[in-house]
């Protein structure tokens, strides 16, 4: 989301004639925008603003923007320590980053941050902002902002606001431009995509089967975002455990553009710490519902989110952690130390804060198990045929190219020919690794359609 925000705020600031450049040295504007999820965040902003104090005052004009989900939490900090910054704005001022950098030009230093609790008026969603993407044929689409759950770890809650879902009509379009533009793969984007459409009042109508419904469900949505003709692939990202339900899995099956994958996020397979944390499901119903899935869904790879560490886990709870995660069979985890975010519950239990050599063993436990799933699912796959969308050269060598499955699988295969990145090529599975897989080249299906980066106005 906070990329999501990056791209936009980019691309607001070229559709008013501003450049992007390589280097600090060449910029009169730099943002610096901020995510409050990663560790150490606020150091890592106040060391930036202190170097880019001396930037600033080499060269008169320049300016500095400090955005992001920080500067929403931290507004009165952000200018006492660093009152050099020309704009502070909020997670939900993205959308006036330019004015507020033309405001700041004529009357000063501005700080402007849109209360999460009173958003009626504002909401914005970035994806109906210019974007200056990272690359031509893939795009995110927020389709909800904000969060209404209350996990004990998660900050998001309290810099994001309350869930607010993105109108259908108005994802379906730009997901139908975005098309038009030579974007072949989409990410629906949210903290918790299915419940989308949970705070979205509509008026009484009759489904299909004569059922009044109140809402629109994201399989719904799911179902016509897919059906957006040229559109070959559907992601999004995250689902959360306690909401999923069958008709989500059935219209990932239904729908041939949907990608056989699943991020899971299951954070701690112990039943007590996942009433701490507020999870709402238990391990049993967690993986009920991902066999739910398996069954629905052919070929579907699972991947997952796990906190190593939770304040209070003991021996026993990380052992239904080891156990949840080998019946789960990952195909691949981000496995997370627990650290404490300032705001949150979690951060205020410091008497049940496990000892770091303890969680730093634990973590390496879980690595393994993790690991060894991953590398059976990968090794399932050699000699499979896979289509894959092409990234670029590999980063090692560039002979060689990568590219990824419909299951989120990292390939690298070496084209018998150049292949630009937005292509789609068939490779057939000759090696496996934890992390990757490796192919040998089979055919091109389709060259990417775009044919240059533009600065994107959806709507
Ligand atoms: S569901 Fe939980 S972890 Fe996810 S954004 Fe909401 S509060 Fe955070």
């Amino acid at each position: 989301m906070n990329e999501h925000d990056s791209e936009r705020i980019s691309g607001l600031l070229d559709a008013d004639g501003m450049v992007a450049v390589d280097h600090q040295d060449e910029a009169d504007v730099v943002v610096l925008n901020t995510c409050c999820i990663r560790e150490n965040a606020d150091n890592k902003l106040y060391g930036n603003l202190g170097h880019l104090r001396a930037w600033k005052a080499l060269k008169e004009g320049r300016q500095i923007v400090v955005s992001g989900c920080l500067a929403q939490k931290d507004r009165d900090t952000v200018r006492q320590r660093a009152p050099w910054a020309d704009v502070v704005l909020g997670t939900h001022n993205v959308h006036r980053a330019s004015e507020l950098l033309q405001h700041a030009t004529v009357h000063g230093s501005v700080t402007e941050i849109f209360d999460a609790a009173v958003l009626d008026d504002h909401a914005q969603f970035p994806s109906a902002l210019p974007a200056r993407r990272e690359n031509s044929y893939n795009a995110w689409v927020t389709i909800q902002i904000g969060c209404d759950n209350s996990c004990a770890f998660c900050i998001v809650p309290s810099v994001r606001g309350a869930e607010i879902s993105r109108p259908f009509a108005e994802i379906v379009d730009e997901v139908q431009l975005l098309v038009s533009q030579g974007v072949s793969e989409v990410t629906l984007l949210g903290q918790n995509v299915n419940s989308y459409g949970r705070d979205i009042q509509l008026s009484a109508r009759q489904g299909g089967d004569g059922a009044v419904k109140l809402r629109p469900l994201f399989s719904e949505l799911l179902g016509q975002v897919a059906a957006v003709p040229g559109l070959r692939r559907v992601r999004f990202t995250s689902p959360h455990p306690k909401d999923m339900r069958a008709d989500t899995f059935a219209a990932m099956a239904a729908n041939a553009a949907v990608c056989e994958h699943l991020h899971y996020p299951l954070q701690s397979g112990s039943d007590r710490l996942l009433a701490v944390m507020h999870r709402g499901y238990t391990a049993e119903r967690y993986l009920d519902r991902l066999q739910q899935g398996r069954v629905a869904i052919d070929d579907l790879a699972v991947s997952t989110d796990i906190i190593v560490g939770f304040p209070g886990e003991t021996d026993d709870d990380f052992e239904r952690t080891l156990e949840v995660s080998a019946a789960a069979e990952y195909d691949y985890a981000y496995t997370f130390l627990f650290s404490p975010r300032e705001g949150t519950e979690a951060a205020t239990l410091v008497d049940h804060f496990v000892a770091p050599s303890v969680v730093a063993e634990r973590f390496e436990r879980l690595r393994v198990v993790v690991e060894r799933s991953a590398l059976a699912k990968h090794r399932d796959r050699i000699g499979r045929v896979e289509e894959v969308l092409v990234e670029g050269p590999s980063r090692k060598d560039p002979s060689v190219v990568s590219g990824r499955t419909r299951q989120n699988k990292l390939v690298h295969f070496t084209p018998l020919r150049p292949i630009r990145a937005g292509a789609y090529a068939t490779v057939e599975v000759t090696g496996a690794a934890p992390h990757h897989l490796v192919g040998e080249f089979r055919e091109l299906l389709s060259e990417p359609t775009h044919k240059r980066r533009l600065a994107v106005l959806a709507g």
